[in-house]
């Protein structure tokens, strides 16, 4: 294997992030001077003679060399991508979770400590408080929010912080200010998963984190059809974390690399959208007598409404609400709707509901899902591309179902 293949450079572009999103990345001219980008659609790459092979190995020409050790189309998904989040490298993987664990995995030996916040998604937290500890790695889990108790979570071999903002469900705000500050005290590594803001809504390479990551299933490739993740941040830790994944081999294949790129080029479109219909949909729900509760982070209403007005474009495609009654009207609710898919997921372009008690927490106690705030009336609304009156007026109609009798 040679030492790296090649690398992206950090773009400053003064271009705006709809152009960098159909643009950057890509080369001008293109294979058989095609438009798209070409799906190189192959596991190997060849060379033309001895001469070629040392060329790569010994002067490090680029050259791409076996597919899990990088690929064409990844290479460019991955330049788009450092430039549309700010950051010096990327690399791309096949899901959100295999970017989480391998840049986790490849920070840390045996003796380190990591904290976490509690509000992180639910299969980072399990990998963390489950899986590290045979590796011999500690993991403190600390209360969302509550920054006396991560500083103090903090010892000499803590090697970083892992956060996320917004959070899911209740769409909590991590105040990127504030731990900048705490981990530069104590000279820890900040790591963000900044999938439900995206780059249109937050970036927090600018607010001084080390690492970003994200689950690119989401708004990123926003069609609901491919699962995708990236790291991003200093080409120095991106490094490290490639080498890894050279051995993990969480490898996106080159068709969904296509996917993820043509999805990108119209992310921002979709995300402002998404950002003004959820907006809407909050209010109106806020509004609405059928509901108890709304939580989306630009309404006043919300707790870290302040700190998201402050690091955050948008509110982004997600809204959390709890309606009146009890779990029969939430199942009424439910079974109602006829625009919105019940379904997991977020960030795509239909608009789906979950009710987090009965798919992500199903096998908790009542007790244990009321102490994370998991009631049986609580769902999350991620905002699709549909027309916003479209989607209020079946909210509307299943609410009113749903109380009726
Ligand atoms: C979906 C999600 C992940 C996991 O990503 P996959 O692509 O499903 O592996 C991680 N973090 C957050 C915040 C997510 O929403």
């Amino acid at each position: 294997m040679a030492k790296s293949t090649p690398k992206s450079k950090t773009t400053r572009s003064t271009k705006s992030i709809s152009t960098r999103s159909i643009h950057a990345g890509e080369p001008r001219k293109k294979y058989a001077d095609s438009l798209t980008t070409p799906i190189i659609q192959t596991s190997t790459f060849t060379f033309k003679n001895s001469k070629a092979i040392e060329d790569y190995t010994k002067k490090g020409k680029e050259h791409f060399e076996y597919g899990r050790y990088g690929n064409p189309t990844a290479k460019i998904a991955q330049k788009r991508l450092a430039n549309l989040e700010g950051a010096e490298d990327c690399v791309v993987f096949s899901s959100g979770m295999s970017a989480i664990t391998t840049t986790i995995l490849s920070l840390l030996r045996a003796g380190d400590h990591i904290v976490i916040t509690d509000d992180s998604y639910k299969k980072t937290l399990e990998f963390c408080r489950s899986y590290l500890k045979q590796f011999n790695i500690e993991c403190t889990i600390v209360p969302f929010g509550n920054y006396k108790a991560l500083e103090k979570a903090i010892k000499k071999n803590t090697r970083f912080i892992f956060s996320e903002s917004p959070t899911n469900p209740y769409l909590n705000i991590f105040d990127l200010v504030k731990i900048k500050k705490i981990a530069d005290r104590y000279k820890v590594l900040t790591l963000i998963d900044s999938t439900f803001a995206t780059p249109f809504n937050q970036r927090p390479i600018e607010f001084g984190m080390d690492i970003v990551l994200h689950s690119c299933t989401k708004y990123l490739a926003g069609h609901n059809d491919i699962l995708a993740g990236a790291v991003l941040g200093k080409s120095e830790l991106i490094e490290k974390i490639r080498n890894l994944h050279k051995s993990m081999g969480g490898l996106i294949d080159p068709h969904c690399c296509y996917l993820l790129l043509r999805g990108l080029k119209t992310f921002p479109l979709r995300v402002k959208e998404q950002n003004k219909s959820a907006l809407k949909i909050a209010e109106f729900l806020e509004n609405h007598f059928c509901i108890k509760k709304v939580y989306y982070p630009f309404l006043k209403s919300h707790r870290h409404y302040e700190i998201a007005k402050e690091q955050m474009t948008g509110g982004g495609g997600v809204v959390t609400f709890e309606i009146k009654g009890n779990l029969s009207t939430a199942k009424r609710f439910l079974d109602a709707l006829k625009l919105c898919y019940i379904g997991p997921s977020l960030g795509g372009v239909e608009t789906l509901i979950t009710h987090p008690a009965l798919v992500s927490y199903y096998d908790y106690t009542r007790k244990r899902r009321y102490k994370l705030g998991i009631t049986d009336t609580l769902f999350r609304l991620a905002v699709g591309c549909e027309d916003v009156e479209d989607i209020i007026k079946d909210l509307h109609r299943a609410l009113i179902a749903a109380v009726k009798r």
